[in-house]
């Protein structure tokens, strides 16, 4: 099963550009299909407002939940001493998996990790090029598991993505997504030093395609069980502890009231 660990959907409500604007995925889902990407972690676009753009979210997975799983967009500064409450309903009423934190946000804090901790969440944390903060995380919470977008920078930021190979190679809870990455040396080398357990594939769709992102770990050319570890295997060990017992997920009610153009 070949699971895109990194997919925006929703509306943003800025206007910058489009990571907070729209996250249409019509042409990503047509995209996805033809290179037989089964499942899609979706969270939202920048947004002034993450328990709105979460809801939404939250609506576009429960539209079909075979298809997607939900991570909750939080702001470590914004929602700080409401962490709990945001992750808790996106967790019970949205079954949502994991958490998402941007450092363009804000730098993501000790409330956060012990959020994660207490529901046995993954945090996909972009670091936007600081990776150092890899050290701490390790150190204090090596019973959160994080995964690195971007090998640890969408703006191809050669040192910091070589620094978090580093990281992969001695922190056995980090991880980095593929998502973006232009170096391919790095990838190859990520694999090499780290291994293909500590390599998650996602695309940063639907501004990124899906299948281009995918011909990257196609072209790594891998023993047939280390590629499947990178499209899908890892990402489904991560979710094993998730503590999902009290999730009601809104499946039903929520596809019902689903309007299309939350989608498109
Ligand atoms: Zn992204």
């Amino acid at each position: 099963m070949i699971i895109d660990c990194h997919c925006h959907a929703g509306m943003g409500d800025g206007l910058t550009g489009p990571w907070d604007t729209r996250a249409p995925l019509q042409d990503y889902l047509r995209r996805a299909a033809a290179a037989r990407i089964h499942r899609t972690v979706l969270f939202a676009a920048f947004n002034s407002n993450y328990a709105v753009a979460n809801q939404q979210v939250a609506r576009i997975v429960a539209s079909n939940p075979g298809r997607f799983y939900g991570f909750a967009f939080v702001h470590a500064e914004r929602d700080r001493g409401h962490v709990h409450e945001r992750v808790g309903i996106a967790v019970k009423h949205y079954g949502f998996v994991g958490i998402k934190v941007h450092r363009h946000d804000a730098a993501i804090t000790r409330e956060i990790c012990a959020v994660a901790r207490n529901y046995a969440l993954p945090i996909l944390y972009d670091v936007a090029g600081e990776v150092s903060v890899c050290e701490l995380l390790a150190q204090e919470y090596p019973d959160v598991n994080f995964i690195i977008p971007h090998l640890g920078s969408f703006a191809d930021d050669w040192c910091a993505q070589l620094s978090m190979i580093d990281h992969l190679v001695r922190h056995p809870n980090m991880y980095a997504d593929t998502s973006g990455v232009r170096r391919f040396d790095l990838l190859e080398q990520a694999v090499k030093r780290a291994g293909a357990a500590k390599l998650l594939f996602g695309s940063d769709g639907p501004w990124l395609h899906p299948a281009v992102e995918l011909a990257k770990i196609r072209a790594l050319r891998l023993p047939p069980s280390q590629e499947s570890l990178i499209l899908g295997g890892n990402f489904q060990n991560l979710l094993s502890s998730v503590k999902h017992s009290e999730s009601l997920p809104m499946t039903g009610r929520l596809a019902k009231t689903i309007t299309t153009s939350i989608w498109f």
